[in-house]
């Protein structure tokens, strides 16, 4: 049987901000625990919340980017709960209506074609603290540290219909908010975290199947591999005739395989009611203007425009992935702009990042220094080859390009009579090879030109030499 696949997913955006949402506590990391709460975030009877301005703001910029209707008024509400992480017993979320409605999210199929994951919304709320169980004692600690810190959930319809779109979707979402500054994109800290549902049902049946939700998975490689699984898990539950449980799953990273945590036989009812100590949120037109000319250029824009410039899809889809090598790229394209800059960035300044285990932050040639270098060799100043010896010198000592050169006496030399004088040795040095490339082997042509830049030792430009030499052994 044929089956139609169902994928919604819910991501929790950790934003960035100094305080916490609705009280002045910093918002990040701290090696101590409780250092960073009060009584508002810690929950205590009788406090008032008061919205951190850059939430909203926030939430804003993130519903254009994504092509969301923005609500003239929304409203927070109380999500009740009962966790040790949560002191209040209560979420502060928004339920009916918020702040972002109706968007898409563009994804690049593997075909080339595009499709839109459509957003139900995207909310605003506070996020709870953490519960830590000791591996060695039989205690569990709670840190409220991060009690309170403001999150965006962004909710798509079931559009999703692979694990291939699900990791495009996370991708595209992932490269929005980091565009927008408001996230910082870290999956294994939690600052980006995507809650999965799916389901599967019968090709000709129209309503959706049962779904299980595979929660909080901290990579994009364990959210395929675990969307994969339970698609096949379902499908093999349907097909020996058995039905899929509504269930919260859990995805063993070792075993590859997920596992049920809690049964989900009824919608929870959190009883929400609006939160009376939060006024409504209004947010005019003004408003919006003043985000819109505010908004950077966006992934997609980028991808576009990158496209236009020359670069090819696969090429643009690399540098707009990492905003730190887009800004890398930017800035040494606007000083070489050219095919040797694509190259050499995407092949040996990846490579020594890779191979060194450092960040483009870290790495010691600037996109002004990688510039200098390809320049240097798109006006023949040097050869390949040498920018090679070069380039392993750049990455050592952080010297500019133009500086190593002159320090190895590595330039170029198209002077005529240099290049002459060593193809005339080469020449009369290689009597039986010449005879036999004017005998017809045009195989022994690049030996020669081989033995020249040997003679040269690397300095001379190869095409300058396969001009002369063609000339001199007519
Ligand atoms: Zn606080
Ligand atoms: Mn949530």
């Amino acid at each position: 049987m044929d089956y139609c696949v169902n994928i919604g997913i819910e991501v929790h955006v950790q934003l960035i901000t100094n305080s916490k949402i609705f009280c002045s506590c910093q918002n990040g990391f701290s090696t101590t625990s409780n250092s960073q709460i009060c009584p508002i975030c810690s929950g205590q009877p009788g406090i008032l919340p008061v919205l951190n301005q850059f939430v909203p703001e926030s939430a804003v910029r993130l519903g254009l980017a994504t092509n969301c209707q923005i609500s003239e008024k929304s409203e927070f509400a109380r999500k009740h709960y009962f966790y040790p992480d949560l002191p209040k017993n209560y979420q502060i979320t928004q339920s009916d209506n918020p702040i972002c409605k109706e968007g898409k999210v563009t994804i690049r199929l593997e075909d080339g074609s595009l499709k839109d994951i459509r957003l139900i919304r995207i909310h605003i709320e506070e996020d709870a603290g953490k519960n830590i169980h000791s591996q060695i004692s039989n205690e569990s600690f709670v840190d409220l540290n991060r009690a309170g810190t403001p999150l965006l959930e962004v909710v798509t319809y079931p559009d999703i219909s692979s694990a291939y779109e699900a990791r495009e979707y996370l991708k595209a979402l992932r490269q929005i908010v980091e565009y927008l500054g408001i996230c910082t994109g870290n999956m294994e800290e939690g600052a980006f975290r995507a809650d999965t549902n799916i389901s599967i049902r019968p090709k000709h049946q129209e309503q959706l199947g049962t779904k299980c939700e595979l929660k909080n998975i901290n990579s994009f490689k364990f959210i395929s591999d675990a969307i994969e699984y339970e698609i096949s898990r379902q499908k093999d539950l349907l097909e020996s005739g058995n039905k899929v449980k509504q269930e919260t799953r859990l995805w063993d990273t070792k075993e590859k395989r997920s596992v049920s945590m809690r049964s989900k036989e009824e919608a929870a009812d959190y009883r929400y009611l609006n939160d009376p100590d939060l006024p409504i949120l209004h947010i005019d037109q003004n408003y919006i203007d003043n985000i819109k000319n505010k908004m950077p250029e966006l992934p997609f824009e980028k991808f576009n425009r990158l496209c236009t410039q020359g670069l090819t899809s696969y090429e643009a889809d690399i540098i707009v992935g990492n905003l730190d090598l887009a800004n890398y790229y930017e800035t040494a394209s606007k000083i070489n702009n050219s095919k040797t800059l694509i190259n050499w960035i995407l092949r040996d300044v990846m490579g020594l990042l890779k191979d060194q285990k450092i960040s483009l932050k870290e790495c010691k040639i600037t996109a002004e220094m990688i510039a200098e270098l390809t320049l240097l060799i798109d006006t023949k100043i040097i050869n390949n080859k040498s920018a090679q010896e070069v380039f392993a010198v750049m990455a050592k000592t952080g010297e500019k390009a133009s500086h190593v050169v002159k320090t190895l006496g590595l330039e170029q030399s198209n002077d005529y009579s240099f290049v002459e004088t060593i193809l005339k040795e080469v020449i009369s040095e290689n009597p039986n090879q010449v005879a036999e490339y004017k005998s017809g082997n045009e195989k022994i042509f690049a030996f020669l030109v081989g033995q020249a830049m040997k003679k040269s030792k690397g300095k001379a430009d190869p095409q300058g030499i396969s001009d002369m030499l063609k000339k001199l052994l007519i």
